[in-house]
């Protein structure tokens, strides 16, 4: 396995270098790290700014699914607080509904392919955050997913999931679904849980791989499903808890 990693690396290299003799006096992309990398490998980049100083986050929804403008405001806070990038920016495009729900992710993929225009330059890292007009594939009655991390620059939120669920009376605010489910899978893009930043305490949930163990923290699993939400909201919207951040602060972020 090694070995094919380092074949699949020295082609890449290889092509690289091939790539070089056109474009003289511009940056070399091929070192820019992509956005085709698995959960977690960004983490650091999107925490420090040592090489990216800045974010951009590309939101594309479909028709009626746009999150709402307080639930990005409070994201951008919670960049702002965990992360060193000087400039946060978002991008934010309507496409035409896309058919196929409920979405499996490789769907999901296949949607980004197709509209996804913000990609890692210079001094930007870059995330793909899709509010899907549709319920996630394979949900079962006590396991209904809300979001999913799955690429390490790449994020999709099942807002018609969460527009249904926060349709009753007495159902929490839909803002506030749409804000613990974004936080949460930005938690899974910072490498949250030992997958892209490191332990630095023993807290992974034994029974849920990438999530935290620790009371009242975002990155319980519940946090990611519908009936786990409803009830971790009755304390507020969760927030990290103190071995997570501990995490992120050792991994270059704050
Ligand atoms: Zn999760
Ligand atoms: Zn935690």
């Amino acid at each position: 396995m090694k070995t094919f990693k380092f074949l699949c690396l020295a082609s890449l290299f290889i092509f690289g270098l091939s790539c070089s003799d056109d474009q003289e006096n511009g940056t070399n992309e091929n070192q820019i790290p992509g956005n085709n990398l698995s959960l977690g490998q960004s983490a650091h980049d999107l925490l420090a700014n040592d090489i990216f100083t800045q974010l951009e986050v590309e939101i594309v929804y479909a028709e009626g699914f746009a999150p709402q403008e307080n639930s990005l405001i409070q994201l951008k806070n919670f960049l702002e607080q965990r992360t060193f990038k000087t400039n946060i920016t978002y991008i934010e495009r309507q496409i035409s509904s896309p058919s196929g729900a409920p979405y499996s992710i490789e769907e999901i993929r296949a949607i980004e392919e197709q509209h996804r225009t913000s990609f890692n330059t210079e001094n930007t890292i870059s995330v793909f955050v899709f509010f899907a007009n549709g319920d996630r594939e394979g949900n079962q009655e006590n396991q209904i997913t809300l979001g999913t991390a799955y690429q390490n620059t790449s994020i999709v939120i099942f807002e018609k999931t969460i527009q249904d669920l926060t349709q009753n009376l007495g159902a929490p605010s839909t803002s506030s679904v749409e804000v613990t489910t974004l936080t949460h899978e930005f938690g899974h893009l910072f490498g949250l849980v030992d997958v892209g930043s490191p332990m630095q305490t023993n807290h992974e949930d034994q029974d849920s791989q990438a999530h935290c163990d620790i009371e009242n923290c975002l990155m319980r699993a519940q946090a990611e499903f519908a009936g786990g939400v409803m009830g971790m909201l009755g304390n507020g919207i969760p927030d990290l808890g103190p071995e997570c951040i501990a995490d992120l602060q050792a991994n270059g972020g704050r």
